[in-house]
Parts: C-alpha cells; structure tokens; sequence
C-alpha cells in the first residue's frame, strides 16, 4: 500500500497553481488580509524618503561635537526648530544646531543627531554634554529600501505586516489570487442535515459542515452541494457537476469496498484517473485521489480538476484533510512555498499505541509546560468513527509504521493544527 509520504508526493505533483494572469482579481488594501499576492511590488519610494532623526534632540554638525564632555560642552546656536512633517529651511553652519524631533527631516548641513537627554538648553543656545558617535541617531535615507528594487515577491500571503508595507508603500489596491473553489458533497443513504429529524439508523451529514469550514479557513470557497444518495446516477450527475465548476472536488464516504461504495466506479465510467485508491495511514485508509481530462466547464479552471474521494469516517475526513487536502490547496492558491504540513517533536505526556501496520494519527492537544510543548493524547476513544473527543484539540501525534508504542516523556512528532 501507498505510503503516506509517497502519496503526498504523487498530490502535490498533481495540483498545478493558479494561474498568475487569468486567476487573479484586484483587492483594496483594507481586504487584503490573508490573500496571496499576483503580481511582485515595486516601489518607486525609497525607505526612509529622506534622512531623518530617530531622537528628540538636537541635529548638529559631528564635527562641532565630538571632544563635547559635561566639563568642556560645545555650545551651539539653535538656529531652526524642525518638527515631523516639517521640511528645513536652513544649513545648519559651524557652530549651530537645529532643535529636532523623532522622524523629522534632518537639515542640510547636519549629519549627526545628539539627544536631548545629553544635552542642557539656555534660550537659543544648546550644550553638548557628551560627544555622540558620529551620524549616530540617523536614519539614513534609503537604509531599509531602495526605490525601483522589489518590495514583495509574488505568492507570499499577506498578513499583517504585508499590509503595514504596502500601505507605507501607497498601494491602496492589489491584484491577488482569486480563491480556490473546492466543492463539497456528502455520500450515503444514512445521512441527514442537522435539521431533519433523525430516524433510526440515520445520522447527520457533520462531514459536510467540518469540510465547508476547513475549506474557508484555508483560503478557498467552499461550494456546497448537500447530501447524495448512494445510487450511481444521482451520484455521476453531481460529480461531472462539481468537476465542471470547481479547482478541487471532495466527497466523503463510499470510496471503501462496502457494496454500496460507488465513487471508484463513477470516476472511472466518467474516464477519470485514478491515481490513488488507499493510503497505508490511519484513520484515513481508503482514500481515492483522481484527475479528469479538461472539462467544458461554464466556469474557466486553469487545469483538470483535482478529486478527493475522501472516506466516510468523521475523523478520518479531517485528518485526510489536514494531511493531503490542505497542502495540496495551498499550492493551487499560488502560494509559492510551504506547502507540507509542519511537524514538530515534542514530548508526548502520555502513552501512545498504533498496531504498527500504518502511520498512525492520535489526535490530542499541545500544552505549554514551562515554555515547552508537551503533546496530552485526547481521551476516550481514538475509534475513525468517533468525532465528540476531536473537539478542542490542535495537534495530531503521528507513529509511524512499525512504531507500536511511545511511552510517556518520550518524543514524538506533531502536526500542529491552525484550528487550536
Ligand atoms: P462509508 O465509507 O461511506 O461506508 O462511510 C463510513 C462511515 O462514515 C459510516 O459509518 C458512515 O455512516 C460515516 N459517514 C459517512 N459519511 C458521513 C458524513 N457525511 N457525516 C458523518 N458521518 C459519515
Ligand atoms: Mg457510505
């Protein structure tokens, strides 16, 4: 059976990004959070724009200051009084200073800034009461950037400190990815919405709402397209349906070998390609992976869809998800890297077991004990069908095949999960 890293490797060679000039769609600043970024930023200011001071104090010449002691001051004309914003209007000559505030120009003339604290003023005199380093509390003017260079790369996302940059850099709009559509439906005659009352026997579609928010927090929209029974013309009509409108298709459910797993069979009549049918994981063990030739879609989409016949189990849904779905819709959005999950070796608090057969996913939550991280295993049951213990953790502990126990205090991996 496919390897949980080898399957990685065959989805992320599958996804092609988005592409830079058709999928791309114009955004104001303001809304630009956590949007990828299209096109590389130039600027045609320098950072700073000019030399400015970084004290309040005075701006001198070095030259004049530098054998100053609280002894021996120099003593300077305070010829000017430049607050920020303020442009300078005079040369500051031998023997004089300019009183000056943080941020504000420094005049011509002047190369140095002393501050106030190591000064003492007398009405329009200043006295240098200790020698500064020469250029010393100078920003210099295109120290942090230089105008026509690249500000920002294409494909990083943009959090808040992007935003700080670009708004510094006067770019009240900017072409972005659009979203990644991923759409999402529920397979099984078992399944209800959270409103319809419950027969026996049935259960709710939660797979349906767990995947919908998954997808969002991700970045991409989610198009709904409910609950499909398990019967393969209603099931082809809403696959060739959800091909033709999305990036990335996710079903859940009848992708096993129960008779009523139909999804391999539609893919296949549909002249889809199979590239993966089950992963040596779990939860997540029946996991089909497919690709469609282009389809004539009423919507443009930069490449054959990619399809994931998720299983049907809760819990297997969201681990597959975080492990496959998640890199491979980061790499579509146009982000350029990051794409893997990020492990993290921690200390596991308690006992962890796996059978050893597959890679193993314990869900559980990260505490911070003393600075550092220590993995608490969730309690109850770890069951693929259970989905109540899942609530309120954020990281899964994964052993790896032929790896049947870790003990408590020893280490383990972790995926951290961004929903904790
Ligand atoms: P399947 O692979 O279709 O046999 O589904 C495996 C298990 O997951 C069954 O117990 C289903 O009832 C359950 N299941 C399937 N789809 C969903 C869903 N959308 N929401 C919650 N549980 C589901
Ligand atoms: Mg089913």
């Amino acid at each position: 059976m496919l390897s949980v890293s080898d399957a990685q490797a065959i989805i992320l060679n599958l996804v092609q990004p988005l592409d830079r000039q058709r999928d791309t769609e114009v955004v104001d600043l303001l809304t630009a959070d956590s949007r990828i970024l299209a096109t590389p930023v130039t600027s045609p200011l320098d950072f700073p724009h000019w030399d400015n001071s970084a004290m309040d104090g005075y701006a001198v010449r070095y030259e004049d200051v530098q054998h100053s002691t609280a002894e021996q001051p120099a003593i300077l004309e305070i010829v000017e009084e430049i607050p920020a914003g303020y442009q300078p209007k005079s040369t500051i000559q031998p023997g004089q200073a300019a009183r000056i505030f943080t941020g504000a120009v420094i005049p011509a003339g002047a190369d140095t800034v002393v501050m106030q604290e190591k000064t003492r003023r007398e009405e329009n005199r200043v006295f240098i009461l200790a020698a500064p380093k020469p250029q010393e509390f100078v920003r210099h003017k295109a120290s942090f950037y230089q105008a026509g260079t690249q500000l920002l790369p294409a494909g990083i996302k943009l959090n808040a400190s992007e935003i700080a940059v670009l708004a510094a850099a006067q770019c009240p709009q900017l072409s972005v990815y659009r979203r990644p559509r991923v759409a999402i439906f529920s397979t099984g005659d078992e399944l209800v919405t959270v409103e319809q009352p419950l027969q026996p026997g049935q259960i709710v579609d939660s797979n349906q709402y767990a995947l919908a928010a998954l997808v969002r927090q991700s970045g991409a929209e989610p198009l709904i397209l409910g609950i499909v029974k398990d019967d393969p013309v209603a099931l082809e009509k809403v696959i060739a349906h959800a091909v033709a409108i999305a990036d990335i298709v996710l079903s859940s459910g009848g992708v096993s070998v129960g008779d009523y797993d139909y999804i391999d069979k539609i893919l296949e009549s549909l002249k889809a390609k199979i590239h993966i049918r089950a992963v040596q994981m779990s939860p997540g063990k029946p996991l089909t992976v497919a690709t469609f030739p282009s389809p004539q879609s009423p919507v443009p989409s930069p490449q054959s869809p990619l399809y994931f016949g998720l299983p049907g189990n809760p819990a297997a849904v969201l681990v597959t998800f975080w492990r496959f779905v998640l890199p491979a819709i980061k790499k579509l959005s146009g982000i350029t890297e990051g794409w893997e999950p990020v492990f993290l070796k921690v200390r596991s608090h308690d006992e962890l077991r796996s059978n050893g057969k597959r890679e193993t996913y314990l869900w559980g939550k990260l505490h911070l004990i003393n600075g550092v991280y220590e993995f608490h295993k969730a309690g109850g049951s770890h069951s693929s069908g259970n989905l109540i213990n899942l609530a309120q953790t954020n990281a899964l502990a994964v052993l790896p095949v032929g790896k049947t126990l870790i003990s408590p205090q020893e280490e383990v991996q972790v995926l951290q999960l961004s929903n904790g």
